[in-house]
């Protein structure tokens, strides 16, 4: 008979602080591989005292690498990215082992992350700022963009590299250091790609990771050397460390949780509209903020058009582990987490809502202990149920029926989440009029899932984004910069002025 490891024998996950693996904290947390349910690492849970000492590490780290010139860390930055790319399998592998998500989607989120890293090597483009010659007589004026200091970033579980990657090349590349806390349910792969930043050759300290729960966050929202916050995750941490990060001082960018609509007009083309919504409401186990939880049919023969194909093409999905290359959907993240889910379907159920397709209780042969949730599809989802309302974070997609696309829209407004939507149509007067009026961040028509790209910004409205400026792209160049304006006059030598009263201007 097999033995399995017991807890002592489980690898740790360290933390990366000054350029080593260190570890600190008594606390730990099993990492457990969600296609087996089997815990196959622990990752130790940083206390306050370690923590610190990742802040004392980017404190005496920032001096000399804010006066690195902008080419040379931009050029880690490149480095980075050929590192990404030589090492995408061993990071993608360990994506999967404790995410859960089928190694292409794992590959996909990499692919996304390089490309942040791509834009951040053009930070000396983006650093140049703003110059203005004879503002007054013989005076110039421009504004430069000087980093923070010490910058921190607290990243979620469905996206392990990439909303990292969102976060601290931009951050490091403007000039600052940083301290990334990662989630402690996949903490593997992104302590891989912060590895491998020092190997392009981030100098010690430039960044630091920390893993942890609560202690760990609280740490860094309330020392008064950390000068800026990132955080993506659910909307109640988001909204707590929002206000708790600008109690003390902080710049904060905090985006939460999502629940996306996607419209079927009834002009649409059904078909390619049930293709894009399969992938969108089933990729990655439903477990991204930008995933399409609801479609919003505009008649009932679009809606039964659609619930129609859904049902054939859900009886084509394959759900298995991530590493068989023959699987479109793996496990949920973790147990917790896909009893929540499961609950959200027997909850749908009760709420009155028609179950078409029933993913639970599937078995996959030989992954009988792992979190499988197949595909369930609701038809005759209301708002007010609790179905509609909250954010699942699963393989469910409900099916609302309106009568107008006004009645669509007003439901989508009235929603609390304004992450993402979309619209499935023909009619470009119809999309014009949806885009320019519709209260969500982002938009897409006939794109199921509108992730701006890396030199376009991320961010939701309403209660999905917690703070001024959005994640990634221009306005990360802004969160993690400090306008500084500097107005200048040599007077000629032997030239003397009286003083002057009046407030100065140019009239
Ligand atoms: P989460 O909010 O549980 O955790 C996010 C981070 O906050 C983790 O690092 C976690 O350790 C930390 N955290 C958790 N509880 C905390 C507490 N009480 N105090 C301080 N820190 C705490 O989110 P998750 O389950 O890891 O991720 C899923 C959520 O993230 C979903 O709601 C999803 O919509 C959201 N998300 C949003 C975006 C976006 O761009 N808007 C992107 C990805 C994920």
């Amino acid at each position: 008979m097999q033995t399995l490891p017991t807890i002592q024998d489980l690898p740790q996950i360290h933390h990366l602080i000054d350029g080593q693996l260190v570890a600190g904290g008594t606390r730990q947390a099993d990492v457990f591989n969600p296609a087996t349910g089997q815990a196959e690492k622990r990752v130790l849970l940083a206390d306050k005292l370690t923590v610190e000492q990742a802040i004392a590490s980017a404190h005496a780290a920032y001096p000399a690498w804010r006066n690195t010139p902008p080419l040379k860390r931009a050029r880690v930055m490149s480095k980075l990215k050929v590192l990404l790319e030589e090492n995408a399998d061993a990071i993608c592998a360990l994506v999967t082992a404790e995410h859960g998500k089928v190694l292409s989607d794992s590959m996909g989120e990499l692919q996304r992350g390089i490309e942040n890293v791509e834009y951040a090597s053009y930070a000396p483009e983006l650093l140049k700022g703003e110059h203005s010659k004879n503002v007054g007589p013989n005076i110039d004026s421009w504004s430069e963009f000087q980093a923070l200091g010490v910058t921190a970033g607290i990243t979620p579980f469905n996206f392990p590299v990439m909303v990292p990657l969102w976060m601290w090349p931009m951050a490091v590349a403007c000039g600052n250091t940083f301290i990334l806390k990662p989630s402690e349910r996949d903490p593997s792969s992104t302590l891989l790609v912060a590895e491998l930043a020092l190997q392009a050759g981030l100098p010690p300290g430039v960044l630091n990771v920390v893993h942890g729960d609560k202690e760990a966050v609280d740490t860094l929202l309330t020392d008064p050397r950390v000068k800026a916050v990132s955080f993506v995750g659910s909307t109640p941490i988001a909204q707590y460390i929002y206000s708790t990060g600008c109690a003390h001082g902080k710049r904060v960018q905090a985006l939460g949780g999502a629940k996306n609509h996607a419209v079927v007009m009834p002009d649409a083309d059904i078909a390619n509209a049930v293709n894009a919504l399969m992938g969108a409401a089933y990729g990655s186990c439903g477990e991204r903020c930008m995933a399409i939880p609801l479609v919003v049919a505009v008649g009932d023969a679009t809606a039964d058009a659609v619930v129609a194909g859904l049902k054939v093409e859900i009886a084509k999905m394959k759900v298995g582990p991530g590493t068989n290359a023959a699987c479109d959907m793996g496990p949920l993240v973790t147990k917790a987490h896909f009893d929540k889910v499961k609950g959200y379907v027997d909850q749908g159920v009760k709420e009155g809502a028609t179950l078409v397709v029933d993913g639970r209780g599937i078995s996959v042969p030989g992954h009988e202990n792992g979190y499988f949730l197949g595909a369930c599809l609701f038809d005759n989802v209301k708002p007010g149920m609790v179905t509609y309302q909250e954010e699942i974070f699963g393989p469910v997609l409900g099916v609302v029926r309106v009568k107008t696309l006004q009645e669509a829209m007003e439901m989508i407004d009235a929603h609390e989440y304004g992450n993402g939507t979309c619209i499935f149509t023909r009619d470009g007067e119809a999309a014009r009029f949806f885009s320019d009026h519709i209260q969500v961040g982002m938009v897409g028509i006939n794109v199921p899932l509108p992730v701006p790209v890396a030199y376009h910004s991320f961010g939701g409205w309403k209660r999905s984004l917690f703070g001024d400026l959005h994640a990634y792209g221009p306005d990360a160049v802004r969160f993690y910069t400090k306008r500084k304006t500097i107005t200048q006059r040599w007077p000629s030598a032997g030239v003397r002025e009286g003083a002057v009263f009046s407030f100065p201007s140019s009239r």
